[in-house]
C-alpha cells in the first residue's frame, strides 16, 4: 500500500453543497472524502468499469482506496481542545488561564487552521478565496420550460475561486496508481467535483507530488512519536458505533480495535453527521449518520506505531471516507 499526494486546483468555481437556508446555497471551504470517492466513482463506473471493480471504490466494507478529505493547502482542522489568545492567537499553554503577553483570555477555534500554527502556536487561517453568484432562473414559453405556476425567484451560491488548492492524499494499492492518476485527471476534467456542474462549476486539475510507502511512513511518524503523550484530532467526522446505536466523541472502548491499548486523558468533541453515498443504484444519497465532528480532539498516551497507522487508515467505521485523524507530540503543554 502506498500514500499518493498531489493538489487539487479548481480551474472553474467549486460549489461543496452543505446546509443552507432559503435561497443561498453556501459552499464548504474544502472537499470531503466522500465527495472525491464521488467523482472518481461516477467516473470509472462509466468510463473504466475495469479499474472501479478492481479498486472496490463503492465497498463500503473492505474498499481497497482509501480517500482522505482535501483541505486548502497547508491546513488541518483546528483542535477543539486547544485554546488561543482572542487578542494575538497565540496558543494558551494547557497550564496557563490567559495569554501571557496580553493578559487575555483564550478561545476554543473551529473550522481550519495552517497546520503551522501547531509548530509556530500562533492561530493562522488558511486562505479560503471564496464569492457568492447570483443565478436567476429564466422562464421561456415552450413545453420544456417550467409552468406560470412554478414559482421562480433568484437563488445564490457560495463558490470557491478558481486557482484554489487543496491537498490530495489517498491510500492505495501500489500497482494501481498510475491508472488512478490518469482517471483523476480525466475525471477532474470531464465529470468535475461538488455540485452545480450543469452550471459550470466544479471542473477541477490534478498534480501529484509524491508517493511513499506506508511501512516507511509508520516507521518515521511513530519515530517522530515516541516517548510523548499525543494530541489526537480529526480531521473529518468520525463515524463511532456500540451495537446498532451510534456513539458521539471518543471512548477507549470502541477505539481499542484502531489504536491497542491507550489512556484518554482528556476530550473536547463536537456532534456531526455523515452522509452516505450508494454509487450503484442511480447514485442515491445514502442514510443520514451521527458523528463525531472535525476538530474534536483528545490529550492521549497510546502506542507510537498505532497512532502512525491510524493516521493511514482512519479511525472508526466507514474508514475510507470517514475518520481521517492526525497525531501530534504533546510536551507538557507544548505542541
Ligand atoms: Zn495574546
Amino acid at each position: 500500500m502506498i500514500i499518493l499526494r498531489g493538489t487539487i486546483r479548481a480551474i472553474s468555481p467549486l460549489h461543496i453543497g452543505t446546509v443552507g437556508t432559503g435561497n443561498y446555497h453556501p459552499t464548504l471551504p474544502y472537499i470531503p472524502a466522500r465527495t472525491i470517492r464521488g467523482m472518481l466513482g461516477n467516473y470509472l463506473f462509466n468510463e473504466k468499469k475495469n479499474l472501479f471493480e478492481k479498486l472496490r471504490i463503492d465497498d463500503d466494507r473492505s474498499p481497497s482506496i482509501h480517500f482522505k478529505p482535501a483541505l486548502p493547502e497547508g491546513s488541518v482542522a483546528s483542535p477543539l481542545i486547544l485554546r488561543w489568545c482572542k487578542r494575538c492567537g497565540k496558543l494558551i499553554e494547557e497550564l496557563d488561564k490567559d495569554c501571557p503577553e496580553c493578559l487575555q483570555e483564550g478561545k476554543k477555534r473551529g473550522g481550519l487552521m495552517l497546520e503551522e500554527s501547531l509548530s509556530s502556536k500562533k492561530f493562522r487561517s488558511p486562505e479560503i478565496r471564496s464569492s457568492i453568484d447570483t443565478k436567476c432562473p429564466i422562464t421561456r414559453k415552450g413545453h420544456t420550460s417550467p409552468g406560470e405556476r412554478y414559482s421562480l425567484s433568484p437563488y445564490n451560491i457560495g463558490a470557491l475561486l478558481p486557482g484554489s488548492e487543496f491537498d490530495l492524499r489517498c491510500v492505495l494499492p501500489g500497482e494501481y496508481v498510475d491508472d488512478l492518476k490518469d482517471a483523476f485527471r480525466e475525471a477532474g476534467i470531464f465529470y468535475g467535483i461538488g455540485g452545480f456542474r450543469s452550471k459550470g462549476y466544479g471542473m477541477v486539475e490534478f498534480d501529484f507530488t509524491g508517493e511513499e510507502g506506508i511501512d516507511g511512513y509508520i516507521e518515521r511518524r511513530s519515530s517522530e512519536f515516541d516517548g510523548s503523550s499525543l494530541l489526537m484530532v480529526l480531521n473529518a467526522p468520525a463515524i463511532f458505533e456500540e451495537g446498532k446505536k451510534h456513539v458521539i466523541g471518543f471512548r477507549e472502548k470502541l477505539l481499542e480495535s484502531y489504536l491497542g491499548g491507550h489512556r484518554i486523558r482528556r476530550q473536547v468533541f463536537s456532534e456531526d453527521r455523515a452522509r452516505g453515498w450508494e454509487i450503484k443504484g442511480g447514485y442515491r444519497l445514502g442514510k443520514i449518520i451521527p458523528a463525531t465532528g472535525m476538530g474534536s480532539s483528545a490529550l492521549i498516551e497510546v502506542d507510537p506505531v498505532r497512532a502512525a497507522r491510524a493516521e493511514v487508515y482512519g479511525i472508526g467505521s466507514m474508514r475510507h471516507i470517514y475518520g481521517d485523524v492526525y497525531f501530534r507530540r504533546w510536551d507538557y503543554g507544548a505542541i
